[in-house]
């Protein structure tokens, strides 16, 4: 069985010595496997997929760039499975059903150990959710992961962020803020207990995409969107498609922060990670109030916390309230890669 397993790696260890693997046996031995869903995967100049009577296929794309996007020192496990994860939260975010995904991988050299942990994370994600490796591209150059996934969704059922309501609640899934904890403490601007670092740093290098949760919302929230780049500025991409504001209760979203109880920080820093922090991969939707019960269901369901943090007004502001319902400054830029300031 070890043998049986090792042998690839052993192989390919054997060919980068002797300068021998190339490109197409690179992705032979990391990247190629049978597909489930697609009628033709890696090989061929394309991948042939069907969609079923009624579906359309949702297709989104991101880039991982060393530098920008993780630092050198990540476990390439943790990688494999990030460059997945942030793409299956696009897919969550519209309630879309993964099916294949595309890897466009360049790559400064060929190292076999690099590649088999790189793969393990990427394969445990990519076989947890049933979404098969259909193709892709390799080439030699910095380290750059992009990928593409596919789903399917009917029209009815996508989840869209121009369809938010006056009226309509506001959740966030699971815990905002843990994963710009932990890059502050890279940063060396904050320093915490290492258990509490720990924690926090799974949850920066190894999100959750929230794809039960965006299926079993399909019929039930109003709109979607994913938290890639911090909440308020999420938030405002549903509120400016929608046409409409919202009141955000600051001490709702600060209690969704998994390591909010134990890192010792100040109020500023709680703020400041939760409402702007980037990263996070959890879903922001809108939902009617009469469906606060169902909603509950589908956490519940999904096994995913859901924790109302607002509400959507007519009036096309974002208003932040504090602990005692009032308003209070909103100060918290999110991620931009090309704004400075
Ligand atoms: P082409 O010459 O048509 O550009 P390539 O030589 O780049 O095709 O790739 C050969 C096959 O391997 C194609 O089916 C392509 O989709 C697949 N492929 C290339 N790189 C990867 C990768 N990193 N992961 C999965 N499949 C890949
Ligand atoms: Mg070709």
């Amino acid at each position: 069985m070890i043998v049986a397993f090792c042998a690839p790696v052993v192989e390919a260890v054997l060919e980068v010595m002797l300068g021998l693997m190339g490109e197409f046996d690179l992705i032979e031995t990391f990247f190629k496997r049978p597909p489930r869903h697609a009628e033709l995967g890696v090989g061929d100049d394309c991948a042939l997929l069907s969609v079923k009577a009624g579906q359309q296929l949702a297709i989104s794309s991101d880039m991982l760039v060393e530098g920008r996007h993780f630092l050198s020192t990540v476990n390439p496990e943790h990688l494999g499975h990030k460059a997945l994860a942030v793409n299956l939260s696009d897919l969550a975010a519209c309630g879309a059903q993964p099916k294949a995904f595309l890897l466009s991988l360049s790559l400064p050299e060929v190292v076999p150990q690099w590649l088999t942990e790189f793969s393990k994370g990427l394969w445990a994600l990519a076989d947890l959710h049933q979404c098969d490796l259909v193709g892709g591209d390799t080439t030699r150059g910095p380290l750059n992961i992009c990928i593409t996934v596919l789903g399917e969704v009917s029209a009815q059922d996508a989840l869209l962020r121009r369809a938010a309501q006056a009226g309509d609640d506001v959740y966030v899934s699971g815990h905002l803020g843990d994963a710009r904890l932990a890059l502050e403490v890279f940063r060396g601007n904050v320093s915490v207990p290492q258990a509490v670092f720990e924690a926090a740093r799974l949850r920066m290098e190894k999100p959750t995409p929230r794809v039960a949760l965006g299926l079993a919302l399909r019929g039930l929230a109003h709109s979607a969107i994913d938290i890639s780049d911090g909440l308020l500025g999420d938030l405002q991409h549903i509120l400016k498609a929608s046409g409409v504001g919202a009141e955000i209760e600051t001490q709702q979203v600060l209690g969704t922060m998994a390591c909010a109880q134990t890192a010792g920080l100040s109020q500023d820093d709680l703020l400041r990670f939760t409402l702007a922090g980037g990263d996070d991969y959890e879903l922001l939707f809108t939902a009617p109030q009469h469906q606060r019960n169902a909603i509950a269901a589908a956490g519940h369901a999904s096994g995913t916390a859901v924790t109302r943090i607002g509400k959507i007004t007519a009036s096309p502001l974002l208003v932040l309230l504090d602990p005692h319902g009032q308003p209070m400054p909103n100060s918290f830029a999110s991620f931009d890669h090309f704004k400075t300031t």
